[in-house]
């Protein structure tokens, strides 16, 4: 009985973990190896803590798509090499990723990384960028091969070519079907003294700063193929975005924006709702970012994710989380301030309104700093309309006029 009991505790708890593991099965992962000026530490150009704080935003930008996207991506590991039994054959594999050194801008390949199953790893830096750009992101390059010498027998060759295939497998596809999916990608964030930053995701940016936190959300965007990859541009045709989730979300095909060439930001000014809310915002995907604001994913970038092959699935949130960024903070507690006895902005317990009751729940559910600095929640901030428009998979900031 006892046995049993034991048994019994031993499957609830295995399906305990695979509940939670389908609810988290992509990890996207930060890789600071690249980041030459320190950026994320003491090299940032604002000091170590604003580092710190950069540094905390990414991690927070990469918790949140890791909590979204559920593919299972196969693990990428170069084969042993191949020695044949019988004769004097041997076989070697090597696989390669390229892309854009984020710290210097010069083209770079690894060889032969092993990227874990489920992991979607992000090569971050930082560098002076040309002009008013902040950021440049997208997927990485790949390629493999194999380099086979000497004799083997016929049954050797047949193994051989398993091992090919499912190398093959993992380097291009990470073992899905269809849509989009690959080892990884690179971020650039701008470092000179044109970009006045806000790093801080906790706090909300003030007019004339750059937010980090919504040109991380954007720029991760490209990296996981919004606007990049192929399976993106599958779907674009004449000036609108034709994927079927976006098309639902938006009530048609997706205009573009066609500053450039039409293809990788949604329309200046296109609006959908903050990803799993009613929140009206301007698409986090599209070509600006107003100076002293903030931008989350919205219902439409999520779509466009579907569209383009991830799975996607819409987080739940603590009460009290109002912006429904995976924590209650003081961010949240302006987002109540703001709506008490006003509207339900602030409402954590659904009962349409934003009251105390609400308040006990942020503060029960609070995750944020042992001492929340209420003195620091920010005011309503004047609307400081300095655009940050974008060519290609860049975002770039006018200065306000
Ligand atoms: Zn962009």
């Amino acid at each position: 009985m006892q046995c049993f009991f034991r048994l019994l505790l031993a499957g609830v708890f295995a399906f305990a973990v695979l509940t939670a593991d389908r609810t988290k099965a992509v990890t996207v992962s930060i890789d600071y190896s690249f980041d030459s000026a320190n950026f994320f530490g003491a090299g940032n150009p604002d000091g170590a803590a604003a580092g710190i704080q950069a540094r905390a935003s990414l991690e927070a930008v990469a918790g949140f798509y890791s909590t979204l996207l559920t593919d299972t991506l196969s693990t990428i590991q170069t084969p042993a090499d191949f020695h044949s039994s019988d004769f004097d054959g041997v076989v070697t594999w090597q696989w390669q990723a390229s892309f854009t050194n984020p710290g210097t801008g010069a083209s770079t390949t690894l060889f032969d990384e092993t990227i874990a199953s489920d992991e979607y790893r992000i090569y971050v830096g930082a560098r002076s960028l040309a002009g008013s750009t902040l950021g440049v992101g997208g997927p990485g390059g790949w390629g493999w091969s194999s380099n086979p010498s000497g004799g083997f027998t016929q049954g050797e060759i047949n193994q051989i070519n398993a091992i090919s295939d499912a190398f093959s497998d993992a380097v291009s596809t990470r073992g899905e079907a269809t849509g989009f999916a690959n080892w990884g990608g690179v971020i650039s964030f701008d470092n000179d003294a044109g970009t006045n930053w806000h790093f801080d995701h906790l706090t909300s940016p003030s007019a004339g700063e750059s937010d980090f936190f919504s040109t991380a959300i954007h720029e991760f965007g490209h990296s996981l193929g919004l606007g990049t990859a192929a399976e993106w541009n599958s779907l674009v045709s004449g000036t609108s975005f034709f994927g079927t989730a976006a098309v639902s979300e938006h009530g048609g095909p997706v205009p573009l924006d066609c500053s450039g060439t039409c293809s990788g930001h949604w329309a200046e000014g296109t609006t959908s709702v903050v990803l799993g809310t009613a929140v009206s915002q301007e698409a986090a995907m599209d070509p600006t970012l107003t100076s002293g604001g903030r931008k989350r994913l919205t219902d439409l970038d999520a779509a466009a994710l579907t569209d383009i092959g991830w799975t996607v699935v819409a987080p739940t949130f603590s009460p009290g989380d109002f912006d429904q960024d995976g924590d209650v903070d003081a961010i949240d507690l302006a987002t109540f301030s703001t709506g008490f006895g006003v509207n339900s902005s602030g409402d954590a317990d659904g009962d349409g309104d934003t009251d105390g009751g609400d308040f006990l729940l942020w503060q029960q559910n609070y995750t944020g700093p042992l001492s929340p600095a209420i003195a620091s929640v920010p005011e309503p901030s004047t609307l400081l309309l300095g655009a940050l428009a974008s060519v290609g998979m860049l975002i770039q900031r006018r200065r306000p006029s």
